[in-house]
């Protein structure tokens, strides 16, 4: 199998270092860029499966890294920040990244981190005719949503909804967001109104409880479609 390759931007050099030999050591290539121009320079040479963005960068910062990132590409995107507040990591999720680790952090976590995103990346298949993970089938021309192989049944809405959940899977999409993506005319309808939608389409791919479903609430923050795969839906045996 051919090795993955992370793209790490980061300016503190010894962070740097240590983290591309650990990553060596997992089986990844690393690239290191010192700051972001660099960085971007390397994500078009190199062509990354993961990018690992510090935020505070000399030059453009880790927020404009990931916009530019954002705007020409899905690739999975974890930000490492020294800066541990919520607003930051709400804001890191909402503009796209998929995960949000803190400084100072264990190299086993980061490892382990990197390879839960890298697999929940890989183990969907979405374009333009179709979205397909281990619980989902959906058919776009057709408007067909398949759950374990049965048909469901959907309106519209609904339907639009769980496309949109879907097309960002593993993100944090707001209410608001939300709105914007599934509903025709958004105005003057409020997150009460999504809160519902969730709940009927959560019952109506046939999930018992928000545990086992691919829909996930994230408190405050909003929705995110949760790509399951085959050993979620089998359960944990021991
Ligand atoms: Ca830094």
């Amino acid at each position: 199998m051919e090795q993955r390759r992370v793209l790490l931007i980061e300016d503190d050099a010894d962070i740097g270092h240590l983290v591309s030999l650990r990553l060596g050591r997992a089986g990844y290539v690393t690239d290191h860029a010192l700051d972001g121009h660099i960085g971007l320079r390397l994500f078009h040479e190199t062509h990354p499966d993961l990018v690992l963005l510090d935020i505070g960068l000399p030059g453009i910062d880790g927020w404009g890294v990931l916009e530019r990132i954002r705007d020409i590409s899905d690739v999975p995107v974890v930000i490492l920040s020294a800066r541990g507040l919520e607003t930051e990591k709400v804001r890191g999720l909402q503009s796209g990244a998929d995960d949000y680790i803190t400084k100072p952090f264990g190299h086993q976590e980061l490892v382990a981190r990197i390879g839960a995103v890298l697999r929940r990346n890989s183990s969907h298949d979405f374009d333009q005719e179709s979205y397909t993970d281990a619980l989902l089938h959906i058919d776009i021309p057709r408007r067909e949503v398949l759950v374990h192989g049965r048909s469901v049944d959907l309106t519209a809405g609904e339907f639009r909804l769980l496309l949109a959940l879907t097309k960002h899977a593993g993100q944090v999409l707001s209410p608001e967001q939300l709105l914007e993506l599934a509903w025709d005319d958004p105005t003057g309808i409020g997150a009460s109104k999504v809160k519902f939608s969730i709940l009927r389409l959560r019952r109506k791919l046939g999930s018992e409880g928000p545990a086992t479903s691919p829909i996930e609430a994230v408190r405050g923050f909003g929705y995110r479609y949760r790509v399951l795969e085959t050993s979620d839906l089998l359960g944990h045996s021991g």
